[in-house]
C-alpha cells in the first residue's frame, strides 16, 4: 500500500471540523463528477472516484473517522505504511473495498465488472468438473482412464455466431454493440447516469435475425466427449487439471479446463494411511504359538512372510517398500501388517481333551506377561 495516501479531508475539499452533512454532500458532488460512467475510459477520474469513495467510507462512519482523525491512515487501514507489518492496533476489518461501496452507493447496474468489459473480447470459457472412480490398487501404481464428460462447444454449423447458414449478426441496435445501455437512476444522492446490461442483445452487442436451427441461435451446442487422463501413482482424492476440454470460450476465446476429481473406492482389506498401506492378518492359536510360513496380500500380489514364534495378538510387522508410490516420486511406502489372533470355537471333545493336557504341562515361563499380572494382582491385595 503506498505510503503517499492524500488526506481523506483534503480529498473530500472539505475543512476538519467538518459536519457530517457538509461531508455527505461534498461527496455526492464528487461522485458525480468522478463517476466512471460519466467518465467512460478515463482513468484518472476512476482513480478520484475509488480516493473519493475511500475517504467517504471512513469519514461517514463515526468510529473510523475517530480514528482516522487520531492516527491518520494507520487508524483504518492495517496494511497503510512500512511498519505495518504487525497489523494495526485496530485488529482486522479495515480493509475497504471499493467495488462494495460502489455497489452500496449506486445500486446493482449490472456489477463494476461488466461495466468495462468489452463484450466483443475474446474470453475463456467456464471450467467443468467431473468425478472418476478408480481402484485402490489404480490409485497405488498409476493408470490411465478414459473420462466422459459434456462440455459446451461451438456450434460447427454457424461456427459460434448462431446465425443461420447464409446469415450473420449483425450489431445491436439498442447499444450500438457495447452490450450497454445508460440509463439515468435515482440515488440518495440525486439522479446519476449509470449503465447496465443491453436487454435486447444480453450485453452480446449483436443480435441474430435467423437463428441457427442447430444450436437456437445460441452459436453453442452441449457435447458428450471423452478424454483418456494418466493418473498419476499414488493419488488420493486430488483434482487433476485437463487444458482445453472445459467449455467453449466466448468470442473466439480459448476453451475452460476439465477438472477431473479422483476418488478412490474403498479397499477390502488394505487401508491407507499416507503412503503405507495397512491390512489386518488373521492367524491361529498354532501359527502364533510356533510360528509359521504365512502368505501375505500385497499390492504386487501375495508374499510369504515367517512369523516368528510366540507371535502375539495385534503385533505388527512391516513389509519394507510395500505400499503407495509418493505421488510425483518412484519411492514406495511400506506395508504394515496387524496379526490378529483367532481363537479356536466349536472344538470337539477330542480338540479340547488336547488342548488340556496342553495346558496341563504348561508352565509359569510360558506364560511372561500372565505372570506379572497376577504378582501385581497379589501386591495389590496384600497376600
Ligand atoms: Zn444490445
Ligand atoms: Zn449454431
Amino acid at each position: 500500500m503506498a505510503d503517499n495516501k492524500r488526506d481523506y479531508y483534503e480529498v473530500m475539499g472539505v475543512p476538519k471540523g467538518a459536519s457530517d452533512d457538509e461531508i455527505k454532500k461534498a461527496f455526492r458532488k464528487l461522485a458525480k463528477q468522478y463517476h466512471p460512467d460519466l467518465n467512460p475510459g478515463n482513468k484518472e477520474a476512476e482513480a478520484k472516484f475509488k480516493e473519493v469513495n475511500e475517504a467517504y467510507e471512513v469519514l461517514s462512519d463515526k468510529d473510523k473517522r475517530a480514528r482516522y482523525d487520531q492516527f491518520g491512515h494507520a487508524g483504518v487501514d492495517p496494511s497503510y505504511g512500512a511498519g505495518a507489518a504487525g497489523g494495526s492496533p485496530f485488529g482486522q476489518g479495515m480493509n475497504i473495498d471499493i467495488d462494495d461501496i460502489f455497489n452500496s452507493f449506486f445500486g446493482g447496474f449490472g456489477g463494476t465488472g461488466s461495466r468495462r468489459q468489452n463484450p466483443n473480447a475474446p474470453r475463456k470459457g467456464s471450467n467443468i468438473e467431473t468425478t472418476i472412480m478408480i481402484s485402490f490398487e489404480e490409485a497405488a501404481k498409476g493408470c490411465k482412464k478414459t473420462v466422459t464428460y459434456t462440455n459446451e462447444s461451438v456450434c460447427n454449423d454457424c461456427g459460434g455466431s448462431g446465425a443461420a447458414k447464409g446469415t450473420s449478426p449483425k450489431v445491436c441496435p439498442s447499444c450500438h454493440g457495447t452490450g450497454q445501455v445508460m440509463v439515468n437512476q435515482r440515488t440518495p444522492f440525486g439522479n446519476i447516469r449509470t449503465s447496465r446490461t443491453c436487454d435486447v442483445c444480453k450485453g452480446k452487442g449483436r443480435t441474430v435475425d435467423t437463428p441457427c436451427p442447430t444450436c437456437h441461435g445460441s452459436g453453442r451446442k452441449r457435447t458428450k466427449r471423452t478424454v483418456d487422463v494418466t493418473i498419476p501413482a499414488g493419488i488420493n482424492g486430488e483434482i487433476l487439471q485437463v487444458s482445453g476440454h472445459g467449455n467453449a470460450g466466448i468470442n473466439n476465446g480459448p476453451y475452460g479446463d476439465l477438472h477431473v476429481r479422483v476418488e478412490v473406492r474403498p479397499h477390502p482389506i488394505f487401508e491407507r494411511k499416507g503412503d503405507d498401506v495397512w491390512c489386518e492378518l488373521p492367524i491361529t492359536f498354532t501359527q502364533a504359538a510356533l510360528g509359521a510360513e504365512v502368505t501375505v496380500p500385497t499390492l504386487d500380489g501375495k508374499v510369504s512372510y515367517s512369523l516368528r514364534e510366540g507371535t502375539q495378538p495385534n503385533d505388527v510387522f512391516k513389509l519394507k517398500g510395500r505400499g503407495i508410490t509418493h505421488i510425483g516420486g518412484k519411492t514406495r511406502g511400506d506395508q504394515y501388517v496387524r496379526v490378529v489372533l483367532e481363537v479356536p470355537k466349536h472344538l470337539s471333545p477330542k480338540q479340547k481333551e488336547l488342548l488340556k493336557q496342553l495346558d496341563g504341562i504348561t508352565t509359569d515361563k510360558n506364560y511372561g506377561n500372565r505372570n506379572g499380572f497376577f504378582d501385581k494382582l497379589k501386591t495389590m491385595f496384600g497376600e
